[in-house]
């Protein structure tokens, strides 16, 4: 029998959640107790202060974290968010997500994550660049192609990891592309992974509403998060004709019966940097927008927005998880008891970015690069197998779709825990 222990490093509302839902998973499938503790808590983290010198001449130091959950079933992998409510709680959570979706959808990796308490609309580009070079070199001690790859998160992009992989290429004496994914095409990036995750989340919810027997053409999405996930999301839904009916960033949301021009919300995005002040379309909340009546619901943004006081309010038939975390466990209980709406549950729905950026990994290792139409072939190959498979253990288990998910991401790392022995 293993002793469990709590772990009061992580402690947070968001950390418990992902332990409630490993325990869940647990027991459902009857993980012995020997393996779950080591199977649940993060492997490792490293907490670094990171001065930075201000354009002002000034420094500001920044704390930044970096989570390793599992690196039994090979390196670890996960993206690096910048935002001023991180904590080391949530990095943890995310961490332990990133692992079970690696295993879910059959990637040769762990689980991590990393993140930096910041506000990065609030530095100059060349502060962004200093604290993103200090941060990769306070971590490359627990980074590398073998140990622990870093890609984008939300407050993060390409420009970052350009800026991260140089630092790291500078350090070890030659080109090291492998070590982040996300980066610039120029920089040895793949074709389709800045629109990977958006892209997956839109073939997943195709799928669905084919399944359900939903013309696409007639279905209508609401997007909570308008930033890189958000808005590849909508661009693709679009494309495949679904009615992009609402959008929304941190300032609030847009609501437009007819429809939203995504390409010109993105034009004026670029610009304004905001929603705020867009005049195409009804000012709405982005609480306003959770409870809009539409076909798809996306949230992608951050954790924990779907809690137990909307959850009954929700109006939508598909509830697609493109962020990780959107819907808290009490949450998620409601809307399995009202039983009128499909959750694509995070792991599987958002996977579509860690897969291309596996795919990243592996061009740069083969110093071989892929078409776009490969990419995305590709791609939708390994999506189609992870929903069979989340199909086939729903059935077969009498799950919900995200104790399918779950379950089988959690046995699989369970799984190589236990057959590599106590120490990884
Ligand atoms: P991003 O920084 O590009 O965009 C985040 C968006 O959310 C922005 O539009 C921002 O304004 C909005 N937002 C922030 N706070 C908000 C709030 N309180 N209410 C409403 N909107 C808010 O980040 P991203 O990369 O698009 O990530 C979004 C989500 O997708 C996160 O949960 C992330 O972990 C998840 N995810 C990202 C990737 C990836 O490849 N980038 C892969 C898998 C999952």
């Amino acid at each position: 029998m293993s002793k469990v222990i709590v772990s009061s490093l992580y402690d947070s509302d968001v950390f418990k959640m992902a332990c409630r839902q490993f325990d869940v998973a647990a027991d459902a499938i009857s993980l012995p107790e020997a393996i779950r503790d080591r199977t649940k808590y993060p492997r490792r983290c490293l907490c670094v202060a990171l001065p930075v010198r201000r354009d002002d001449g000034t420094v500001t130091v920044y704390e930044g974290y970096r989570v390793q959950h599992n690196l039994s079933t090979g390196p670890s992998k996960g993206g690096i968010r910048f935002h001023q409510n991180v904590t080391i709680g949530e990095v943890a959570a995310l961490s332990m997500w990133m692992s079970w979706k690696c295993s879910l959808v059959g990637l040769p990796y762990g689980g991590a994550k990393g993140g930096v308490i910041v506000n990065p609309s609030q530095l100059s580009e060349n502060e962004l660049e200093r604290l993103s070079r200090r941060y990769m070199q306070e971590m490359i001690s627990v980074l590398g192609p073998d140990i622990d790859i870093a890609a984008p998160d939300v407050g993060t992009n390409e420009k970052i990891m350009g800026w991260m992989m140089d630092t790291y290429s500078n350090h070890v004496g030659h080109n090291e592309p492998a070590v982040v994914t996300g980066k610039p095409i120029a920089l040895g990036g793949s074709q389709g992974r800045r629109e990977a995750t958006g892209a997956g989340v839109a073939y997943l919810v195709k799928k669905y509403l084919e399944d359900m027997k939903i013309p696409i053409k007639k279905s209508t999405v609401a997007i909570q998060g308008f930033g890189n996930v958000g808005s590849e999301t909508a661009l693709a839904l679009a494309q495949f004709g679904a009615k992009i009916i609402a959008i929304s960033d941190y300032t609030g949301g847009i609501y437009d019966a007819k429809g939203i021009d995504i390409q010109k919300a993105l034009a004026y995005l670029q610009y304004a940097k905001t929603l705020k002040d867009y005049h195409l379309g009804e000012s709405i909340t982005n609480e306003q927008l959770l409870e809009l009546k539409c076909t798809v619901l996306v949230p992608a943004a951050l954790e924990r927005v779907i809690h137990e006081k909307n959850a009954k309010k929700l109006r939508c038939q598909i509830l697609a998880e493109a962020a990780n975390g959107p819907t808290t466990n009490g949450a998620d209980r409601l809307i399995e008891q009202r039983g009128d709406i499909q959750i694509i549950p995070d792991i599987l729905c958002n996977s579509g970015g860690v897969v291309v950026s596996y795919f990243e990994w592996l061009q740069n290792r083969a110093n071989y690069y892929w078409t776009r139409d490969e990419v995305i072939e590709k791609l939708y190959a390994i999506l189609d197998k992870a929903k069979d498979s989340v199909e086939a253990q729903k059935r077969k288990f009498k799950f919900s779709r995200r104790l399918a998910a779950l379950t089988l991401g959690i046995g699989r790392v369970a799984e190589a825990k236990q057959s590599r022995g106590l120490f990884p």
